[in-house]
């Protein structure tokens, strides 16, 4: 290739100051991670040149008989990961994904049940500034405000009075493990569909520890950036005996296998040609996530969080529901006189990223918030155990508890900066 014009030193040096900054800090943004060189590769290849609307062996483009190979082999990887039988791996992002399976199985006006954005759910799952919360009509449930948890007999009250088409299960900020068993009974009750987005603990689903959706749950849909340590991007699955025909018609008013209403809910339905080059990644992501040094890798995320959970509890502070079950914790900073907003800047100062967030029964707006959300899914990638942890929320504290403080936060930065040089990231 002739390269015209000079190399973009704007942009790459850029890119190298974010390099530094992933590589000089603590990273806890629950739904962030650090992917594989290879996983980069492979989205910085030359697939990126090529068009490939429709599907592996049926496209809409000449010359995809090679990324026809490389689709094949990232939904071959994917079911075997999750346990699938039958999966997409085109949706661009996960609010992509669930675009799809929305536009594929219900009409304008349906109503769907969702977990409350306000108690950790998604803005997908009916958020009234969001294309889920516009087009149909949402209803929700949330957490029990003393347990902080979901409380399975009242989401089924609450499905047996609206009667949604359709049951949402899964969220951004909830640290608990979900009952797949007992939604599915609701949504059979009610005969509604059982969507379960696992996008947050996917990487845990796969490896068995948590309870699995994909027994349970009409349709999965999940991101694979997270815990799934992939590129940036989503996914659809179904599990066995999930591809009926569900009184589900095409246009001309024929019954479809919902497999092939959601293929069509991605494309054509909510997007144009598939990013070939994030699939190849996904496929070298999901490969790398059926190994054995992923399943050591996502046991000890699971052990960091729970060590974490308990160190801050230790400290004073409120852990929502008391702890953890999976990569992530929501932190009430009331009880601190702290708010989510002060919390994230103040943080950040030290080179410390968490992100601030709604608690349950949050007094503040989604702006200022009273929590703050942390998760173990990006340190654990750096190599860190559980006494790194415990490490880690001391340095929170110490710059949370003395906030106004700009000598200390400097310390606790430079300290952090030569820490982090233990941890290597990318050579
Ligand atoms: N679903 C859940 C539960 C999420 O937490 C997120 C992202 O945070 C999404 C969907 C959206 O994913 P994306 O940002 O890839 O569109």
């Amino acid at each position: 290739i002739h390269v015209i014009m000079q190399r973009d030193t704007v942009i790459f040096d850029l890119i190298n100051k974010e390099k530094h900054r992933q590589e000089s800090g603590i990273e806890l943004i629950a739904s962030e991670n650090f992917t594989s060189p290879q996983v980069m590769e492979a989205m910085g290849s030359v697939l990126t040149n090529k068009y490939a609307e429709g599907l592996p062996g049926k496209r809409y483009y000449g010359g995809c008989e090679v990324v026809d190979e490389i689709e094949q082999l990232a939904i071959d990887r994917a079911k075997k990961l999750f346990g699938a039988s039958w999966v997409n791996v085109q949706p661009h992002s996960g609010a992509q994904a669930n675009a799809a399976v929305m536009l594929a199985t219900l009409n304008p006006g349906d109503k769907i049940l969702g977990f409350d954005l306000s108690h950790g759910g998604h803005l997908t799952h009916g958020s009234p500034v969001n294309f889920s919360g516009k087009l149909y009509q949402p209803v929700f449930y949330g957490v029990d405000e003393a347990s902080g948890l979901i409380d399975w007999d009242k989401v089924d009250e609450i499905a047996k009075k609206e009667k949604p088409k359709m049951i949402i299960c899964g969220a951004s900020a909830y640290s608990r493990d979900w009952n797949y068993e007992s939604l599915r009974k609701t949504a059979d009750n009610v005969g509604a569909l059982l969507m379960a987005d696992i996008s947050h603990p996917s990487g845990l689903i796969a490896r068995g520890l948590l309870n699995d959706p994909i027994e349970h749950c009409h349709i999965v849909t999940t991101t694979t950036h997270k815990t799934l340590r992939g590129p940036r991007g989503g996914m659809i699955m179904i599990g066995e005996n999930f591809d009926n025909p569900w009184g589900l018609k095409t246009p001309k008013g024929e019954l479809r296998k919902i497999s092939s209403l959601l293929d069509s809910g991605v494309f054509p339905g909510t997007q144009g040609g598939p990013l070939e080059h994030v699939i190849a990644a996904k496929a070298v992501a999901y490969e790398e996530a059926l190994s054995e040094d992923y399943l050591n890798y996502v046991v000890q995320v699971s052990k960091n969080a729970k060590i974490m959970a308990k160190s801050f509890i230790d400290k004073g502070y409120k852990v929502i529901s008391g702890g953890t079950d999976n990569h992530m914790m929501l932190i009430d900073l009331r009880s601190k006189d702290m708010t989510g907003k002060l919390a994230e800047n103040t943080l950040i100062q030290a080179d410390i990223t968490i992100n601030k967030n709604m608690v349950p029964f949050d007094n503040q707006s989604p702006f200022v918030t009273s929590g703050m959300r942390i998760g173990t899914a990006a340190v654990t990638t750096r190599g860190m155990k559980e006494d790194d942890m415990v490490k880690i929320v001391n340095l929170i504290d110490r710059v949370l508890m003395n906030h106004d403080n700009q000598d200390e936060i400097k310390n606790v930065k430079s300290e952090i900066n030569n820490w982090m040089n233990q941890f290597p990231l990318y050579k």
